[in-house]
């Protein structure tokens, strides 16, 4: 079975999901990462992405494998190098909205995510989860919190890979992405219309999982 998690940026879709997973013995699928991935290997080999030959190439011979196995964390390996803390940098993070906007990359990790999660049990997080790639997931939430809790986790999230930034620029980055996220042709951020619309704003982390815990309990 397959509980989708969407929502913009820092509203504690992963953490909540990881949790999730834990409490639930499933599978986590963190799609962001994927994407996060994807911009990484293209900034590793200069790619040109506007060329779409190129990005074609590059995708043919991206070598991305995903480690779900722990219920409570996701590896990425490129190339067998585990990449999971280089793609949470400033830089990766910057970029990753262009290149997840491009078909050819989504068209290849929709791929991937519906072969992973096909089998088991999964909790995948993104944007486009309820939407598009598991439209007939049973439970599916979405995840919002005003702008200045966002920044601050965010901001958390970049000190952990020791990263200096302050919260206003933080703010407009996040204003930026989900602007661009939400306004792209293919499989934009938008919450599904059957999905749960969970405010995490005023919410502890445990309180989100509880939230999503009990609605799947009572159903
Ligand atoms: O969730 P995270 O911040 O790691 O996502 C990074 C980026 O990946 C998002 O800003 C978005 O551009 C892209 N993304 C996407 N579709 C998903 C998950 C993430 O386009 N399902």
């Amino acid at each position: 079975m397959v509980i989708t998690i969407d929502g913009p940026a820092g509203v504690g879709k992963t953490t909540t999901a990881k949790r999730l997973a834990n409490k639930l013995g499933y599978q986590y699928l963190d799609t962001g990462a994927m994407y996060r991935a994807v911009t990484y290997f293209f900034r590793q080999n200069s790619v040109d992405i506007s060329s779409e030959s190129q990005v074609k190439k590059m995708l043919d011979i991206l070598n991305l494998e995903l480690d779900c196995t722990s219920n409570d964390d996701m590896k990425l390996l490129l190339d067998n190098k585990n990449i999971s803390s280089l793609i949470r940098s400033k830089e990766i993070t910057n970029a990753v909205s262009k290149v997840s906007a491009l078909q050819a990359v989504r068209e290849r990790m929709v791929k991937i995510q519906k072969n992973t999660a096909k089998n088991g049990n999964f909790i995948v997080e993104g944007r486009d989860i309820g939407t598009v790639v598991f439209p007939d997931a049973k439970y599916k939430f979405f995840l919002v919190a005003d702008y200045d809790t966002r920044a601050k986790r965010r901001l958390k999230d970049f000190k952990r890979v020791n990263e200096e930034l302050n919260v206003n620029k933080i703010k407009q980055d996040l204003t930026d992405r989900d602007q661009y996220d939400s306004s792209r042709k293919l499989s934009p951020l938008k919450q599904a219309n059957d999905a749960i619309v969970i405010d995490t704003s005023n919410c502890t982390i445990d309180d989100q999982v509880n939230q999503i815990y009990k609605h799947i309990e009572r159903n």
